[in-house]
């Protein structure tokens, strides 16, 4: 039986990853860092069919031993310190997760199981204040805050174990991609948590930062299986993953009011505390390399993406 070693499966996309791998019948090894009040929501469905081990990505022997013990053919290191305001406030742990974690992995695979595919999460947010009004793997980066400096140098790291070590090594350009297990401090699940606590009258107002910024946003489903059609490639190779289409925080916040049968303008503010220092006004992606190479395209539309996460938030109360 094939064998994954995922890193941040306790994360949104670990949790679909590991169930799509499963369901293909593979063998999955998720990592899990100490933690007092536990972290194993998102992996209520396959309890008892995932191997979870001990570890951190702080610290490089016990990333070695967990992947010495299941030897791996696909590492998948999805984990992060993956906010990025966050990053803002902690700066130098995000680089030290977000950027030496990822060297840590890539050392622990070359020093105890080097034949392993490895997938490195990278992100749009590496694109930054980009020129160019569509980003693809050729478009330069210019991250505009920790979090993204700490995904470029992963992103460069991974294609340097690729090309100095003959690791298959990829990295993933991933814009955001969301669900009903986002993370509630990202502004979609913040969003689709406040329309039903609104609609059940336990809040009046949702405060929210610069509503103008643009995302090309998905669903992080779709995007769990484009990790895998990535890995499964005869040669390693770096893919955007997107829908080619950007919305505003407005327009998303708009249709999940909507979802609830409610105004966002009566329900909204505007808060300047949660501007960021530095922002990023727009960002679509042109995943054309991946639609023509592995044949990769995204099922779920904005607006299916949006009544999706608010019904799931409107379905706790009536059950
Ligand atoms: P997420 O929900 O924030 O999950 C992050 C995961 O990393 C969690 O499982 C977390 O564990 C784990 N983690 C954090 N620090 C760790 C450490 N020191 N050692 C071991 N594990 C650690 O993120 P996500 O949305 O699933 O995203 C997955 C990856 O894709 C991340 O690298 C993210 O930066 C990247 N990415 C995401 C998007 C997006 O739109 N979602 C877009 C582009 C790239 P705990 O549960 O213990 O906190």
């Amino acid at each position: 039986m094939p064998t994954a070693f995922i890193t941040g499966v306790t994360g949104q996309d670990g949790s679909f990853l590991a169930e799509q791998l499963i369901a293909r019948g593979w063998r999955v090894v998720g990592l899990v860092r100490r933690s007092s009040s536990g972290s194993l929501w998102r992996l209520k469905g396959i309890i008892g069919k995932i191997d979870l081990v001990d570890g951190d990505l702080l610290d490089l022997g016990s990333m070695v031993d967990a992947i010495a013990e299941c030897r791996p053919d696909h590492v998948y290191n999805l984990a992060a310190q993956s906010f990025v305001a966050t990053s803002w406030r902690q700066p130098l742990l995000t680089g030290e997760i977000t950027a030496l974690g990822a060297a840590r992995v890539f050392e622990a695979v070359r020093l105890a199981w080097p034949t392993a595919r490895v997938y490195q999460a990278g992100s749009s947010e590496m694109f930054g204040s980009s020129e160019q009004s569509s980003q693809n793997e050729r478009t330069p980066f210019y991250p505009r805050s920790p979090y993204g400096v700490a995904k470029v140098y992963a992103h460069h790291l991974a294609v340097n174990y690729r090309e100095s070590h003959g690791m298959y090594v990829v990295a993933g350009i991933l814009f955001n991609h969301e669900s009903e297990r986002r993370g509630s401090e990202f502004v979609t699940r913040k969003i689709a948590i406040a329309v039903a606590e609104i609609k059940a009258g336990r809040q009046d107002t949702l405060l929210l930062g610069n509503i103008d910024v643009r995302r090309d946003w998905g669903f992080a489903g779709d995007y769990t299986e484009a990790m895998f059609a990535m890995l499964q490639a005869d040669t390693p190779r770096d893919y955007v993953v997107a829908t080619g289409k950007s919305w505003s925080v407005r327009d998303f916040a708009e249709r999940a009011f909507a979802v609830a049968n409610l105004e966002m303008s009566d329900h909204t503010q505007h808060d300047p505390s949660l501007l960021r220092p530095a922002d990023i006004q727009s960002l679509c992606g042109d995943a054309s390399c991946a639609q023509k190479d592995l044949g990769w395209t995204p099922t779920v539309s904005f607006d299916q993406l949006v009544e999706r996460m608010v019904e799931a938030e409107l379905a706790k109360d009536s059950a």
